[in-house]
């Protein structure tokens, strides 16, 4: 069977697969740390949950309107006021499946073959794919460990060419946990507002962050700003809503109606019961928001600790985000049973077939020097996984 140019192109989700593999070998038995999943290992507190029964119960279980029900808007724009100082109408929102489809949305809606898009790495996995998907180009800029892995203005303006027609930016984040202050997003916007290139804002982890300075939307810097940004956000990650699959996107009504009529004709609107839980997590209590934040801290400090007693790996202290970026390539001219492990990918293999401990290589990240981590996993879970990889790091020659 012919399969379309299009699709050869794409791959699946490393991450998503990569879990979906150490669920599979779990279940045969074997006993796998897994520090590759990308999401809380919390449950969706209570009250959401009891809200979603109540929907149900109430028969809250038809169609409603494509991009989102007028509730769940209201408690959108009032999140985006209260917490990024940005003011949206009901009809700039779109509520779609998870954040992932709202980046699809968008990149349907302003991506097309001939134009460039700009996308600094590492990255999350999923760009690339969403943007080759469109037929567009992905222009790939190489941040440097020596700058936090942060996009500097002249990086920027370096990497634009008379087709960019975006750029990605997803702070804090995945997978080196690197956020932007707000002199930094200053900076970047403007390139962005004079050049004319959309900025499409990834701020999935806005409150998993551990610096003293508040996250800021790049939107709330100004109209001009706010005109050129598509501000994606998600439930998934804040309220431990992973598999829910509720995000949303911000932007003018233009755009949010457009990418309307992409939904409506593909997945028409997002599961009913999840956005009537979703109006309950962002109106209701947000305490668990801090005291999870602080426990992801804590695992933090614990993981940062113990990775700077194993030889050989480095890592820097994240701004935000559940994930460690560890530099593993002081190990890369060694050997194993005479196989060379000189790259992130034969790293990752090595340390799950003789470790038993799951990473996820850094370049699916468009990093080859670093493996991903993630520290959404009791402290235990993760003293046990570390003291893994040391004592297998240890059998390279
Ligand atoms: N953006 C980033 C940076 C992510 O890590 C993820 C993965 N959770 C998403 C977007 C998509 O999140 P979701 O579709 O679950 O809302
Ligand atoms: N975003 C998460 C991760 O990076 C979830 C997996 C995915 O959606 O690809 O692991």
């Amino acid at each position: 069977m012919k399969l379309t140019r299009r699709i050869q192109s794409i791959k699946p989700s490393p991450t998503l697969e990569l879990s979906a593999k150490v669920g599979a070998l779990k279940a045969e038995g074997k006993d796998i740390i897994g520090f590759a999943a990308g999401e809380p290992d919390f449950d969706t507190p209570d009250n959401i949950k009891e809200a979603a029964v109540i929907a149900l119960r109430q028969g809250k279980t038809i169609y409603t309107a494509v991009s989102g029900i007028p509730e769940l808007k209201d408690a959108i724009t009032a999140k985006l006021k209260r917490d990024n100082g940005v003011s949206y109408k009901r009809e700039e929102i779109i509520v779609s499946c998870g954040a992932k489809h709202s980046l699809y949305n968008i990149a349907m809606t302003i991506l097309e073959e001939g134009d460039d898009v700009i996308i600094p790495a590492p990255y999350w996995v999923s760009y690339i794919d969403i943007v080759c998907l469109t037929g567009a180009t992905p222009v790939i800029v190489e941040t440097t460990k020596e700058s936090g892995f942060r996009l500097s203005p002249e990086q920027f303006a370096a990497a634009i060419t008379p087709r960019t027609r975006a750029i990605f930016l997803n702070y804090p984040n995945n997978p080196t946990g690197a956020t932007y202050t707000r002199e930094q997003l200053q900076e970047l916007a403007r390139i962005a507002v004079k050049n004319e290139i959309m900025i499409i804002s990834d701020e999935v982890y806005e409150k998993i962050i551990y610096t003293p300075e508040p996250h800021v939307s790049i939107a709330s810097l100004g109209e001009d700003v706010k005109d050129f940004t598509i501000t994606v956000n998600s439930l998934s990650k804040t309220y431990s809503m992973t598999g829910w699959r509720i995000g949303y996107a911000a932007a003018n009504k233009k755009l949010v109606s457009a990418m309307t009529n992409i939904q409506s004709q593909s997945t028409s609107n997002p599961t009913s019961i999840a956005q009537y839980a979703s109006v309950e997590a962002l109106n209701g209590p947000q305490d668990t928001i801090e005291s999870r934040r602080l426990e992801f801290e804590k695992r933090k400090d614990y993981i940062l600790k113990r990775i700077e007693t194993i030889p050989g790996v480095t890592c820097d202290n994240p701004d935000g985000t559940f994930y460690i970026f560890a530099d593993f390539s002081a190990h890369y001219d060694k050997k194993h049973n005479g196989l060379n492990i000189d790259n992130s990918v034969k790293m990752a293999g090595f340390l799950l077939e003789e470790g038993n401990v799951a990473l996820v290589p850094g370049i699916a990240f468009g990093n080859d020097s670093c493996l991903r981590l993630t520290f959404a996993s009791s402290i235990e879970t993760i003293k046990e996984g570390l003291d893994r990889i040391n004592n297998t790091l240890k059998r390279l020659e």
